[in-house]
């Protein structure tokens, strides 16, 4: 995939001392054949590739100490940026209710959706109200009241009445209930036509909702994207939402919706279950493609499901560079408690890349690799675990035969922890976002 193709290129950069013109080059072709497999638009990847190599060779690169993870530097701003910068929140309304339109094309997830951000509006403390004016299928409407009852969230429904009569009086019914968000499930078609875009239009000018929230499948790849580019001219979209970024996505629609269809991307769905729905990170997005884990999210998760005090001191330590191999295991420990392996493995910082070392895939990564890791970990002094420098080869016997591993087990253990550390001080610093520098096609 784009990430294994990514970070292939970039280690033998970093693997470099000096790097000089031709090495830039090179590594830009290899991105650019990446990303062009991964199926972003291909001007998106002709002026990414340029205003990465007018920064990778400037003067400051090629003369820095470390010029190969400069160069990684720079391509996850660039990335960040691509995906347009910061995160973008949804837009509530100055007085109540806010009026939030899902559309698109039939199957792309708007109805799974609506019900995923009304589970996450009401565990902000949020009074959501879901509408279904998807009227076309009577199943679309009891599909929602499913939904709307496995959250907890009430569902507004008339029947197969005109959208934009439902919609008006689901307003109504927010303002005398003190619903104070409206989440609207429209109905979709199979490809974007006339009809669609009225029904659309219609609601739109009736409503005038704060959000227009288009939703489109990840897997689709550039079908998404034209979609979205589409929706955009024709009706004005506040947002994307990607679904089924969970999938063998390519990643290319992520990487080009913004650049290409002009609006952010707000959300992401990453299951089929309500808590699979995600803001929408570009930084995030961009260290997850270049394998470099996924601090942020980590901690996130991490915040949710134990104890909070620890979390933070989690996050704060690892923003302070004093991430340690007790908070290693530590970390280890709790993620092994908090249930599905896969998702939570990859936001380990590094061992996206220990899995690649041992050519597995993410599926496979099971708990015996993490058993031995803890046991190595376990073996140690808690001073060598504060201060790996200190193991020498006595040192490593005693942990290999201590955890019943080998000896390169315990260095190939400490080198992708130093690895891990490296990373992380180079991003730890989320800061350089300059504005007003996304692409503009
Ligand atoms: P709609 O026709 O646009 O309303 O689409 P639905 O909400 O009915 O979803 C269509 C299918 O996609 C359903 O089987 C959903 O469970 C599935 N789906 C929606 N979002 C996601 C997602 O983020 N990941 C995965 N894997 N499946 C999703
Ligand atoms: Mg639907």
């Amino acid at each position: 995939g784009l990430s294994t193709r990514l970070q292939e290129t970039f280690r033998k950069l970093r693997g470099k001392g000096k790097l000089t013109e031709e090495d830039v080059n090179l590594a830009m072709r290899e991105v650019r054949l990446a990303l062009l497999e991964a199926d972003v638009n291909y001007k998106v990847v002709k002026d990414f590739v340029a205003r990465v190599k007018e920064r990778a060779v400037g003067q400051e690169v090629l003369k820095s100490l470390t010029p190969g993870q400069q160069v990684v530097k720079i391509v996850y701003e660039e990335l960040t940026q691509l995906m347009g910068g910061d995160q973008t929140k949804l837009n509530l309304a100055a007085k109540p209710p806010t009026v939030v339109m899902m559309v698109g094309l039939q199957g792309t997830g708007k109805t799974t959706t609506c019900a995923k951000l009304a589970r996450s509006l009401l565990a902000q403390g949020r009074r959501p109200l879901l509408v279904a004016a998807d009227i076309y299928r009577p199943a679309a409407i009891k599909q929602l009241q499913v939904l709307g009852e496995k959250c907890n969230c009430p569902v507004f429904s008339m029947g197969q009445e005109n959208p934009v009569n439902i919609a008006r009086a689901a307003l109504e019914y927010a303002r005398s209930n003190g619903r104070d968000i409206v989440i609207l499930d429209t109905a979709g078609r199979l490809h974007i036509n006339e009809e669609l875009m009225n029904e659309l239009k219609d609601l739109k000018s009736s409503l005038n909702p704060h959000e227009i929230l288009l939703v489109v499948d990840a897997m689709t790849g550039q079908d998404a994207v034209n979609v979205a580019s589409s929706f955009n001219e024709q009706l004005g979209l506040t947002g994307v939402v990607l679904t089924k970024l969970d999938g063998d996505t390519r990643g290319g629609a992520a990487l080009s919706v913004k650049a290409v269809a002009g609006c952010p991307i707000k959300f992401a769905g990453v299951g089929e279950k309500l808590e699979d729905l995600e803001p929408f990170y570009p930084n995030r997005m961009a260290s997850r493609i270049l394998g470099m884990g996924d601090v942020q999210s980590l901690v996130e998760k991490a915040q949710a499901s134990i104890d909070e005090k620890k979390a933070r001191e989690l996050g704060k330590k690892i923003r302070q560079q004093e991430f340690t191999l007790e908070d290693f295991l530590d970390q280890i420990q709790q993620v092994r408690s908090m249930g599905p392996l896969e998702d939570l493995l990859a936001m380990i910082p590094g061992f996206g890349n220990l899995k690649q070392l041992k050519g597995f895939k993410t599926a496979d990564i099971d708990e015996k690799e993490i058993s031995r890791i803890e046991a190595i970990i376990k073996s140690m002094t808690p001073e060598e675990r504060l201060n790996p420098t200190m193991l020498n080869s006595s040192r490593k016997k005693r942990i290999a035969k201590g955890s019943g591993t080998r000896v390169q087990d315990v260095n190939r253990l400490l080198k992708h922890f130093e690895e891990s550390q490296k990373l992380m001080r180079q991003f730890s610093d989320k800061g350089g976002k300059k504005k007003g520098k996304g692409l503009r096609l």
